[in-house]
């Protein structure tokens, strides 16, 4: 089929996630047909270095022929079953096993989701349902962060933070509070990042109490802020947040949905940051996206008292623990072992990532670049001021548009550049990755009539 054809079928009959449907029809879709590695390939024939690994996923790169096998192998044993009513099936247990011995000591249970969303309104059930287990039926607000995102079932939708979101998708789950992000760029520029990151702390202990603490539930976030911005919180934040959170008794859960299976150094981002989580939703990395699947790590705190106390809990999804997605997501973390994924990003091609992508500090349209482990941000300012464009101007969309082009995936986040490549990325692909991004500066420089370099 031409690519014409395949333009047309999709404007009549294909909605895509996220999309403006109207903008989308006129413009026409990129066509992706096949990748390999680190690249995706289009139907016009061009090759795209994927420095967003898919939507965040893609950790192991495409073309794994072992992830492949994996899911052909347990597709002709057992394409479905579920683990309702007394069943399961050996993939589960063998994955929901594998993740509890990397997953932090205390977390020793797994409830399987199909995706990242559905981990969050597993969350939401979770720990609603402990606190009223433990007699407390009053802490039900669950505390999150403004420009958060948790996915976009309703739950998701709730305990995110991000404002057209809320705009579009009200009424919302009840007892949902937002407190201030630690986006030092964006929010905290008038003071140090450190201060910032102590006051982003204050304005969540001010929350708990404002709320009282017999009704606050949880706590939400992601270690760094991914959708948001890649934003890499001030050093001092998570530390403050720690101390706040010991003062009171509320559960913390860590969406790890991005920051989970090596994007940060470490097998999850808790782990970067020393936190000990209540719940971890997981998806994404979990299986390196080839099939869908997610899950909540539960701490030994919740699982004793769900267990112990519990009844039935009513909850799950048809394709909670699929076997043949399961049986993806245990070959993917396997070769991660084997290949020593997780400490390649920690030890040499983070650093690597971090040393190249700071020489794009220099361009005069960047007002910052930072990065930990394979996720990294660059913000675009005006060269003449100093400060953000104009949003009209949709600069980051004119950047995107123009990576694109360049072939590159860079995503646009307003006027934010991010890049969360495959954790296989090779040192000359980083290489690449820089000077298209570079590349793409100078474009973009040039069209809004801003010179080139500084
Ligand atoms: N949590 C976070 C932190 C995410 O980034 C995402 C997806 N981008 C989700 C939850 C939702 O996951 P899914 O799209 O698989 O439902």
């Amino acid at each position: 089929m031409s690519t014409e054809a395949y333009r047309r079928l999709d404007r009549d009959h294909h909605l895509h996630p996220f999309t403006d449907f109207k903008a989308l029809g006129e413009e026409g879709s990129r066509i992706v047909t096949h990748a390999e590695g680190v690249y995706i390939h289009d139907s016009e024939g061009n090759r795209i270095l994927d420095a967003m690994a898919g939507l965040w996923c893609v950790n192991l790169g495409y073309g794994r022929e072992e992830l492949v096998e994996a899911a052909t192998v347990q597709l002709r044993e057992l394409p479905y079953y579920n683990n309702f009513f007394k069943s399961t099936h050996p993939p589960a247990v063998k994955l929901a096993e594998a993740l509890c011995r990397l997953a932090p000591a205390h977390m020793n249970r797994v409830f399987f989701t199909g995706s990242g969303s559905e981990a969050n309104d597993t969350v939401l059930r979770m720990v609603r349902r402990y606190w009223a287990l433990e007699g407390k039926p009053d802490k039900q607000w669950v505390i999150a962060r403004e420009n958060a995102y948790h996915g976009s079932t309703v739950a998701g939708l709730s305990l995110g933070g991000m404002a057209p979101m809320h705009a579009q998708g009200g009424p919302l789950v009840p007892k949902i509070a937002h407190v201030r992000q630690p986006y030092w760029f964006d929010e905290g520029r008038d003071t140090s990042p450190e201060a910032f990151g102590r006051e982003c702390a204050a304005a969540l202990e001010a929350k708990i109490l404002e709320l009282g603490e017999e009704n606050v539930a949880a706590f939400i976030a992601e270690p760094v802020q991914g959708a948001g911005g890649a934003i890499i919180p001030p050093q001092s934040y998570w530390p403050a947040v720690k101390e706040v959170l010991a003062r009171y008794d509320i559960l913390l859960v860590m969406d790890e949905v991005i920051c989970g299976f090596g994007r940060l150094g470490e097998w999850f981002g808790s782990l970067h940051y020393d936190l000990k989580p209540d719940l971890m939703p997981i998806a994404k990395g979990l299986s390196s996206g080839y099939l869908p699947i997610g899950g909540v790590l539960v701490g030994d705190r919740v699982a004793d008292t769900l267990i112990e106390r519990g009844g039935e809990f009513f909850h799950g999804f048809t394709y909670s623990g699929h076997p043949a997605c399961a049986a993806v997501a245990l070959k993917n973390l396997e070769l991660m072992q084997a290949e020593g994924i997780v400490e390649r990003v920690r030890d040499d091609i983070g650093p690597y990532l971090a040393e190249r992508w700071a020489t794009l500090a220099d361009h005069s349209l960047v007002g910052e670049v930072r990065s930990l482990g394979l996720i990294g941000a660059l913000e675009l300012i005006d060269p003449d001021t100093g400060e953000r464009f104009d949003k009209g101007l949709a600069v980051g969309t004119l950047c995107r548009d123009i990576c694109f082009d360049l072939g590159l995936v860079m995503r646009s986040v307003g006027d934010t550049m991010i890049i969360s490549p495959p954790l296989v990325i090779s040192r000359a692909e980083i290489d690449e990755l820089v000077r298209l991004a570079g590349a793409a500066l100078d474009e973009t420089a040039r069209r809004l009539g801003k010179g080139k370099c500084a």
